[in-house]
């Protein structure tokens, strides 16, 4: 029988035997050779170079090759029984792993010898600690308590020389990742090569195979550079080949053309603006106009920080789509987001906005005017109806909704634009959604304009928004009040909660209102449902709070927190709730309250995060502030200060000083600038959930690639991308190619990759 080849295609049991493949199905979700081979080493450990423990995070699971230094047993003191401690030393630090009930004393655990040990962190009495760890100790036969195997000799093999750690689980430990990767190189048919030889050549990068065998077990550290070298240009090229041809595709249809029209609704808007247009208001907007003249559809970003005034930009790129006698439609990310743009939009336009009212303004003003519509699912069947047949009828010129509504259920009669509103909630498989879409009876694309108050970072602006051009709305308009950000700390200065609330009467009192915002809605029903995170807001994987190893108070919830402060510091004041699990209508009534100063405060989760506009309200409460995102308070705070009055933001937290979560509330409340805020939150973030937002696959091939550190590489494989697409848009004659695109940002829709 002739041995089959093995290729990355090839099924891991193949080469394993069912036993051996099945531990890294179940734990890894690794089935094929290719995605063994894409399981890099998260580090190496080298011996005589001992410096593991220093940098261990308390809850993650770890692998470290240390040295033992002591070896004891005493009993318990509560129960019964015995604990075995081993005291283990790597660079300078130690930390125990303990070991209750074990009653084998083994010969191989002696003070001096050398071994691997995994286990997830704890602490134990402020100290750092492995309980029950796995252990493989080197030299010796036979292996640790659970089961010897021939994992020592993998090991052995690595003497002297870089082992690879594993991102491993408790029940499949690296050294066993290990020893199947290194049957998998014993047997492997080198792959081919998909990058042409010109390229690999021009920038000294080492052919795949190789780069595949010495990221696994590199001689030494010149050998694993190399690899990863070749693997982050893979990564980066990949991702620009992707965004590239999804450039190709979404100018690939014409769009409407709408140039501006002398004398139209824009021109009559302009003249009724009750302010003059900052100069990047007016830039952006010369730009845009341009744009929506052309039939390439246009594909811009708008970034502006909180307050910059994009939503007038985006009014005036609306009303030009209307003068050339077609739609536009706003998507908001949430309901109360979609109702508040609908009210400031009929504010803007006045008289402008009331087509088909009768007599309220006189001849004049219908001739030009349009209507706005809103469509929200939480509409009563009747103005539903209502609000579908304007957007299908073309008498609505502004159609508002969410995100959802929009996309799926909506025909327009002739929908020329569509606007975005913060982007950050939006991703690249939406936006080609929104593209796909028809603009009237000739199937022309529409336009798209995405609007973000996230500052992006230039290797972002490069992946996750590398489909788009981006505009920069620099300047806030004048006249807008400094917000003054404070960091309360109640763990050591309980006295100043008080002080907190008195602040809040205190705003009250001068005429303005108030916004208390918790992380979490609360309400019994919300146990275990998955109902903890505002379903409208919270929940974005890229502002996750990172997850803290101990098991902490639940986070303060706007259900629990505002009876109390009624009963309580707030007592005698206007209290309205507001979040995610209240019907649309109930959300819009609260909200136009809070809008009318009929409420003074409002206690509510993130719902109001995004674009709420309310200029008499001052102040702003964030409880366990240190459980949301940077960029996240960021945009919190951007809802105070909108009027006349300066406002005040409050981050009230209890963690300790001098840890990294206080160090994170400390650097907003020392800069008002959002991209400073948005480069370190990216520092915070895991990458591969940013990234992750530019792949459609069901698991994400992209290992290496680091937004923060692979900065030049990502510009130079996007020009390459640009060179290789140009030549051959399809990529055609580069099957590899198009393969790899598929293997690492698993984008299966891309056309090319039927042909391959
Ligand atoms: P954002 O960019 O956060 O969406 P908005 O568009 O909501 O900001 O604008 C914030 C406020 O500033 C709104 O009340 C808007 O009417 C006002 N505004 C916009 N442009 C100007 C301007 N050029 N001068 C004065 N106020 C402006
Ligand atoms: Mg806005």
């Amino acid at each position: 029988m002739t041995a089959a080849r093995i290729t990355v295609d090839t099924p891991l049991d193949t080469v394993l035997g069912s036993a051996g493949a099945k531990a890294l199905v179940t734990q890894l979700d690794i089935a094929t050779v290719g995605e063994l081979l894409r399981h890099y080493p998260r580090r190496y450990a080298e011996r005589g170079r001992l410096s593991d423990i220093a940098s261990l995070e308390i809850g993650e699971h770890v692998t470290v090759l240390a040295e033992i230094r002591s070896v004891s047993q005493r009993p318990m003191r509560q129960r019964r029984g015995k604990i075995l401690e081993v005291v283990i030393a790597s660079g300078g630090r130690t930390m125990s792993c303990t070991f209750f009930n074990r009653n084998w004393t083994d010969a191989r655990l002696a003070a001096g010898r050398v071994g691997l040990f995994a286990g997830k962190v704890t602490t134990f009495n402020g100290k750092l600690q492995l309980t029950h760890p796995d252990m493989l100790i080197f030299g010796s036969d036979d292996v640790s308590g659970d089961g010897g195997d021939s994992d020592a000799g993998v090991i052995d093999d690595f003497a002297g020389a870089m082992l690879p750690i594993y991102p491993a689980t408790t029940k499949l430990a690296s050294w066993k990742i290990a020893n199947c990767v290194q049957q998998v190189l014993a047997v492997l048919d080198d792959p081919p090569d998909p990058l042409p030889e010109v390229i690999r050549a021009e920038r000294g990068l080492p052919e795949l195979a190789t780069a595949l065998r010495d990221i696994h077990r590199p001689a030494d550290r010149g050998a694993e550079e190399r690899a990863r070298k070749r693997l982050v240009w893979d990564e980066a090229l990949a991702v620009q080949l992707a965004l590239g041809v999804r450039r190709q595709a979404a100018v690939a249809r014409p769009a409407p053309a709408c140039p501006p029209v002398p004398g139209g609704l824009t021109d009559a808007f302009d003249a009724r603006l009750p302010f003059e247009l900052t100069a990047g208001q007016r830039e952006v907007g010369e730009t845009i106009a341009a744009e929506l003249a052309g039939q390439t559809p246009m594909n811009r970003l708008l970034q502006g920080d909180v307050g910059a005034g994009k939503t007038v930009v985006a009014l005036r790129a609306m009303l030009q789509a209307i003068d050339g006698g077609r739609q536009a439609a706003l998507l908001a990310p949430t309901e109360v987001l979609a109702a508040q743009h609908v009210r400031s939009l009929r504010e803007l336009l006045g008289p402008l906005a009331t087509a088909g009212e009768l007599g309220l303004f006189g001849g004049e003003a219908a001739e030009n005017a349009t209507r706005v519509a809103l469509l929200t699912g939480s509409l009563n069947a009747a103005r539903r109806k209502q609000a579908l047949l304007d957007a299908a009828s073309g008498a609505a010129g502004i159609v508002v909704g969410t995100h959802a509504l929009i996309q799926d259920a909506v025909s327009f009669a002739d929908l020329g634009l569509v606007v975005v509103d913060e982007q950050h909630r939006f991703g690249v498989e939406q936006r080609d959604a929104l593209r796909r879409r028809s603009s009237g009876p000739n199937d022309l694309a529409p336009h798209l304009l995405v609007m973000t108050a996230t500052p992006i970072p230039r290797t972002v602006a490069m992946t996750v928004y590398g489909d788009l051009e981006v505009s920069l709305l620099r300047e806030l308009p004048a006249g807008r009040s400094e917000i003054a950000t404070t960091v309360v700390p109640t763990g050591e200065k309980p006295a100043w909660l008080e002080r907190v609330w008195q602040r809040a009467r205190e705003e009250v009192g001068a005429g303005h209102q108030v916004y208390v915002v918790c992380p979490r809605i609360g309400g019994s029903d919300e146990a275990g449902t998955g109902l903890n995170a505002e379903p409208d807001a919270a929940g974005e994987p890229e502002d996750a709070v990172p997850q803290d190893a101990e098991p902490r108070r639940p986070s303060l919830a706007v259900l629990d927190i505002a009876p109390m402060l009624v009963d309580g510091p707030l007592a005698g004041l206007r209290v309205g709730v507001l979040h995610g699990r209240l019907p649309g209508e109930e959300k819009d009534a609260v909200m136009r309250q809070f809008a009318a100063g009929e409420l003074d405060v409002l206690v509510a989760t993130t719902v109001i995060e995004v674009g709420v506009d309310v200029p008499s309200a001052t102040a702003m409460v964030i409880l366990d502030a240190d459980r949301f995102g940077l960029s996240q308070l960021h945009q919190l705070r951007g809802r105070v200060g909108r009027g006349a009055a300066p406002g005040v933001c409050l981050l009230v937290t209890d963690v300790p000083a001098a840890t990294t979560a206080r160090e994170r509330l400390d650097a907003v409340a020392a800069t008002t600038d959002g991209f400073e805020l948005a480069r370190q939150d990216l520092e915070l973030r895991r990458e591969g959930d940013v990234l992750g937002a530019v792949q459609s696959g069901r698991r994400s091939g992209l290992r290496l690639l680091s937004l923060l550190r692979d900065e030049a590489v990502i510009t130079q494989a996007r020009e390459q991308a640009r060179l290789l697409l140009a030549d051959d848009p399809q990529l055609a004659g580069y099957p590899g190619l198009a393969r790899m695109v598929a293997e690492l940002v698993g984008d299966g829709r891309a056309e090319y990759l039927e042909k391959v």
